[in-house]
């Protein structure tokens, strides 16, 4: 499946930030581009370039090859976007979303929660009780809340990142690591 270019950029953004498809654009198509070019074509400054420049590297995103400069002796740093890396990132981005949102809901069926009804707070059941069913914050009664509307959101958010990810090539329908799966049987 090739990558559309809406779904690179986003990739781009959680990685760098804002200004990281801008910066990306302007030497996508290039192999080896300078990193005093890539400011000037950006109009960011030098160390800000350098900054999400780093970013990038840090996912592997862009690779350098660096020259030094023979009359000022120090090194410039040439950048080359890595397109195919693209894909692997954003699988693990959905995985690492898939995860978090595993979690979230076995913490939400794991217990009863309960709000402030004045709503300054939102406690799980043992917090309640402890609290004696008051809020700790301003002393109203803290009710029971109804968390289905919010399971179904998140059971419908996981099954669309199971099949975005099956769309990218990640077989199985759950994609989660063993080391998770038993981090979350011990933390109940
Ligand atoms: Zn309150």
């Amino acid at each position: 499946m090739k990558i559309p270019n809406k779904l690179v950029d986003d990739v781009i953004t959680q990685i760098a930030g804002e200004h990281g498809v801008s910066l990306v654009n302007s030497f996508k198509n290039k192999k080896n581009t300078s990193e005093f070019l890539i400011a000037e074509k950006t109009g960011f400054e030098i160390n800000a370039t350098r900054n999400i420049l780093y970013k990038l590297y840090h996912a592997n995103m862009v690779s350098f090859t660096r020259k030094k400069d023979k009359q000022k002796g120090w090194y410039i740093y040439y950048w080359t976007f890595k397109p195919k890396r693209v894909k692997d990132i954003l699988i693990g981005l959905k995985k690492k979303r898939l995860e978090k949102l595993q979690e979230q809901l076995h913490r939400e069926n794991a217990s009863f929660f309960f709000r402030c009804s004045a709503n300054c707070m939102r406690l799980n059941f043992d917090q309640a009780v402890d609290f004696n069913y008051k809020c700790p914050e301003c002393g109203s009664l803290m009710e029971q809340e109804n968390s289905d509307a919010k399971k179904a959101q998140i059971e419908q958010e996981i099954e669309e990142l199971i099949k975005s990810l099956s769309m990218l090539g990640v077989k199985g329908k759950e994609p989660i690591n063993v080391k998770t799966a038993s981090k979350m049987v011990k933390k109940h």
